[in-house]
């Protein structure tokens, strides 16, 4: 078997490390930080346990499942707790639930009667075949109104991209959506005619999926997976250059150079833009600067369960722009899964800053938990100082999938026809969800195996 080399020590390229090196597969993983994860990170002290990146993975699809079986860390996983399905979202200055059903629809607070009306009208509206690509929220302004996304779509894609709606691409950003329309001419019958498709294919709605994490928090699948590798990853060890020779690649970090017949690269868009490739014919990688990465912190903080009013049983809440708060959002950690926070106590883990504040995710500590709180204060009741606190800053965190993202994934597809045996996977392409990232490691590793 010719051996691989992975660029990346995120989930993408464990994941992509671990299926190949159980195949036989001589794999070697380079990473540039001192920790396996990338963006995961979770941190327990004080019988809190914090978790800064990702806090659930969504099981969407079979082989996410299949990849926490494979690791042997089916006793290590956890469920949501049933009974914290709530979410929450932002109007008139306090939380509403999120109706869960269409009765709970047409009875909600949360919209006023022209917002239910636009949702009965949908199914009604021709669907747009001229071609151009648009926004999410011109999206949901034509087939919808503008209420449903000021107060509504807005919050939900802060909670996913920390992303401004009037620029994520819907063909890219929000493909199921799309081809929902493009497939059933709407997205209510598509919702409700598209769950016959999705069970045949073992696929689940994103709305529905199932989200798990493990007994000590999100971190335990990289590390189990780099247990794994072993020797074959080498952390503090960035790629600076890869050089295409007759039979594949060498890579060269600042130790060595090695030859391997391919190359993975499971880093981040803006990392791959200073890589230096040597090969003929490849395009120019500095174009990967323009992906925008808006920085975000997240601000997990614990509090005696007496001195917040809210009761927090649910999965978060989110904010839209217009209801003017600081936070994106907030998730009530502590409900989710046990062992989140000690007895009497809550953990919350609210995120500030994106394409929304970019400025704010960079403040001192201090201030951010300052800025947390006041909006804590005022929308679930926060009436003492937390009792533990922990951020963490993001300068770079998640990439948006803006209107023309298309020109980005093409040109990765030019790169890999242009230089045989150098591939691309991971959340700069193949979506930006944890699952996403996992199925794109799979899916790369499979495609390197002789069949
Ligand atoms: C704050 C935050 C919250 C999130 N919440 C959720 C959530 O709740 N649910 C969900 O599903 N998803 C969530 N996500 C998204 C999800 O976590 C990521 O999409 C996923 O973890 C990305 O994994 P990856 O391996 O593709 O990339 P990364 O985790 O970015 O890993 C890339 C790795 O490559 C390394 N690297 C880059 N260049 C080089 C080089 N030249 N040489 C060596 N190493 C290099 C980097 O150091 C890094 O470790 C969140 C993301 C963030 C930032």
């Amino acid at each position: 078997m010719k051996p691989v080399a992975i660029i990346g020590a995120g989930i993408t390229g464990l994941t992509a490390a671990f299926y190949l090196k159980r195949a036989g597969v001589p794999v070697t993983v380079y990473e540039a930080a001192s920790r396996p994860g990338g963006v995961i990170q979770s941190l327990r002290r004080n019988g809190f346990l914090a978790e800064f990146g990702p806090n659930t993975i969504l099981e969407t699809s079979p082989k996410i499942a299949q990849l926490v079986r494979d690791a042997g860390l089916e006793s290590r996983k956890l469920a949501t707790d049933p009974a914290a399905e709530a979410r929450y979202v932002v109007r008139y200055r306090r939380p509403i639930e999120m109706p869960g059903s269409p009765p709970g629809f047409f009875t909600t607070r949360l919209f006023t009667l022209g917002a239910k009306l636009a949702v009965l009208r949908e199914p009604f509206i021709a669907p747009r075949r001229d071609g151009v690509e648009e926004s999410i929220g011109q999206f949901v302004v034509r087939r919808f109104n503008q209420e449903f996304l000021d107060h509504a779509i807005d919050a939900l894609v802060a909670g996913v991209y920390a992303g401004d709606p009037h620029k994520l691409s819907l063909p890219h950003a929000f493909p199921k959506l799309k081809a929902l329309e493009d497939k059933y001419g709407s997205m209510i019958k598509g919702q409700i005619l598209g769950a016959r498709d999705r069970k045949k294919s073992g696929e689940v709605a994103k709305d529905r999926a199932p989200k798990f994490s493990f007994d000590d928090g999100l971190q335990v699948l990289p590390d189990t997976l780099a247990q794994y590798l072993g020797n074959d990853l080498q952390l503090n060890t960035p790629v600076l250059k890869l050089t295409r020779t007759a039979a594949g690649w060498t890579v060269k970090t600042a130790h060595d150079e090695r030859d391997f017949a391919s190359v993975i690269y499971c880093g981040t868009a803006y990392r791959l833009a200073e890589l230096n490739v040597e090969a003929a014919q490849i395009p120019d990688l500095r174009t990967f600067a323009e992906i925008s990465y808006p920085p975000v912190a997240s601000v997990v903080l614990g509090f005696g369960r007496q001195d917040v009013a809210h009761p927090c049983q649910g999965f978060g809440m989110l904010i839209p722009k217009i209801e003017g708060f600081k936070i994106l959002g907030t998730i009530f950690s502590s409900a989710l899964f046990p062992n989140r926070a000690p007895a009497g106590h809550l953990t919350l883990t609210s995120y500030i800053g994106g394409a929304r504040y970019p400025e704010l995710a960079l403040l001192p500590e201090e201030k951010l938990v300052e800025t947390v709180l006041a909006d804590l204060r005022t929308l679930l009741g926060v009436k003492a100082k937390p009792v533990f606190v922990q951020t963490a800053t993001y300068p770079r965190a998640i990439p948006q999938y803006n209107v023309g993202y298309g020109k980005y994934r093409q040109l990765l597809t030019d790169i890999e026809a242009a230089a045989p045996g150098l591939h691309f996977a991971g959340h700069y392409r193949d979506g930006v969800s944890l699952g996403d990232s996992i199925v794109s490691g799979i899916n790369i590793a499979t495609r390197l195996l002789p069949s």
